[in-house]
């Protein structure tokens, strides 16, 4: 069975009290099990606070990081400054940088290869645009960037990936994929890894599904058979509610 891995995208929200107060509470109240990976990806000037007080059933996440090694590239963080700081996952690609900061299937590839290579656990965020969606497209875009974004990564790395499915059209807007349609995609986000690497990897890769998951959504969410986890937004940023989430994902 995938273990189920619930991750926070605090994107750029919280001060470092904040952050403090909410890891403190977090750990009061974490599940003693380790039934569920529970995982806060923080911007980049808290990670080490983080891992400082992390308990034992928390991880430390990135949101982003350069691919290369080191170099002049202003206001970037390298893969091996996160190693350093002692964190665990990084988001690659999310539909915002992508969007926002000139991310493109390339770039995503070459911080997979980076991220692997560095020991970190990758976060792949993939989905559709509304007007993908509308006019039938969202199979068709969705698999081209799991083509491109997995490119030359072996069966290991593979296992070990996970993948967000966001629909753009879900992220912020209130607007939840029904949990059919979530794990239809998911579905089809299996089926297309199955392609490329076969039964025993598609089975063992985690997708979570991202979009408007709250307190209210997650437990139809996890039901599903092809939703291994969520990568949450807004509603994550709440101690109580990130606790609910993760139990939610045991239960
Ligand atoms: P949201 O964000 O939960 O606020 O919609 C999800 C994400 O961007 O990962």
């Amino acid at each position: 069975m995938r273990k189920p891995i619930i991750a926070g995208n605090w994107k750029m929200y919280k001060t470092r009290d904040e952050v403090l107060s909410f890891v403190y509470a977090v750990n009061e109240k974490m599940p003693s099990n380790d039934l569920v990976d529970s995982v806060v990806c923080a911007p980049a000037l808290y990670l080490r606070d983080l891992v400082k007080r992390q308990g034992a059933n928390l991880k430390v996440g990135a949101q982003n990081m350069h691919f290369a090694e080191e170099g002049a590239y202003t206001g970037e963080v390298a893969p091996k400054m996160l190693v350093d700081a002692g964190v665990t996952y990084v988001i690659i690609g999310h539909s915002e940088r992508r969007a926002m900061f000139n991310e493109t299937d390339e770039s995503v590839n070459k911080k997979l290869h980076a991220a692997f290579n560095h020991g970190l656990v990758p976060i792949l965020c993939v989905g559709e645009m509304l007007e993908h969606r509308e006019s039938g497209q969202t199979e068709a875009v969705i698999k081209e960037q799991i083509v491109k974004d997995l490119s030359g990564l072996t069966v290991e790395q593979a296992k070990e990936l996970v993948i967000a499915y966001e629909p753009i059209w879900a992220i912020g807007t209130g607007k939840t994929a029904t949990p059919e349609v979530a794990d239809e995609t998911c579905g089809f986000i299996r089926e297309t890894v199955k392609e490329l690497y076969g039964e025993s990897v598609s089975e063992a890769i985690r997708i979570q599904y991202g979009g408007s998951v709250k307190v209210n959504n997650i437990k139809e969410l996890m039901a599903k058979p092809n939703i291994d986890g969520a990568l949450i937004g807004g509603a994550s940023l709440e101690a109580d509610n990130f606790i609910y989430f993760v139990e939610a994902a045991i239960n």
